[in-house]
């Protein structure tokens, strides 16, 4: 895989019955998607193929995620934890890996919410559609409309610019964080959202890559 496989040899296989936990995530927003565990064979396996292969201890045989359902696992690139005793690989997922459906085993609600600050903040301005714009500025910005939504975006830009332009990091900071909240208000009185904007970015990623290869 990489030219580096001193990790490889480093390997605790011994601490846990030759089994090692193994978390996958997406390669391309971080999200954690599924644990599993991997003996010798199914990381060789892993390896030489490109998708990622357990042990299941329920079925007591080697698993490759998706071989029946399609939902497979293409590596991406594999980590190893401070005491060698557990992975991190990142993949791209075909399709849902949790077999209930979900992107992610850690998707149902018994989990509670797992997502990042911004993706909060995106919810909270989302909720504030329905509220009393006396009583909320992003309310009060959703009654004004998307002429004043925009031109909030346009000012903030402006003052984003000019804070890293006059070297004034503080300000940059705050400006950033303004345009950045009115941003996810634009996108959110546009029908947009930051999964939009995530599969674009995404997308230009893949195509840079491929003009690359
Ligand atoms: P698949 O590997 O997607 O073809 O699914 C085959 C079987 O493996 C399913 O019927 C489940 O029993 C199990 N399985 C699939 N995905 C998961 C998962 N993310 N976590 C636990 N078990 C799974
Ligand atoms: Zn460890
Ligand atoms: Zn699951
Ligand atoms: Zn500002």
């Amino acid at each position: 895989e990489t030219n580096n496989t001193d990790w490889l040899k480093q390997l605790d296989w011994d601490k846990q019955q030759g089994l090692l936990p193994a978390v996958v995530q997406d390669f391309h927003s971080g999200k954690v998607l599924m644990l599993g565990y991997m003996n010798r064979e199914a990381l060789d396996i892993t390896l030489s193929k490109g998708l990622v292969t357990f042990y299941s201890r329920s079925k007591q045989r080697l698993w490759t995620k998706g071989e029946s359902s399609g939902n497979l696992l293409q590596l991406v690139s594999i980590g190893v934890d401070c005491d060698n005793d557990s992975l991190l690989l990142q993949a791209n997922p075909i399709g849902p890996t949790c077999h209930k459906g979900t992107d992610s085993c850690w998707d149902n609600p018994a989990c509670g919410e797992v997502h990042p600050f911004i993706n909060r903040l995106q919810s909270l301005i989302a909720s504030r559609k329905e509220e009393d714009p006396n009583e909320s500025y992003t309310a009060s910005l959703f009654q004004r409309g998307t002429k004043r939504i925009a031109q909030k975006v346009g000012e903030e830009g402006l003052e984003t610019a000019l804070a890293a332009a006059t070297h004034d990091r503080e300000e940059l900071v705050n400006e950033a964080s303004d345009l950045l909240y009115h941003l996810l208000v634009l996108l959110e009185d546009q029908q947009l959202s930051l999964d939009d904007i995530h599969a674009n970015l995404a997308k230009r990623h893949t195509q840079a890559k491929a003009a690359q290869d």
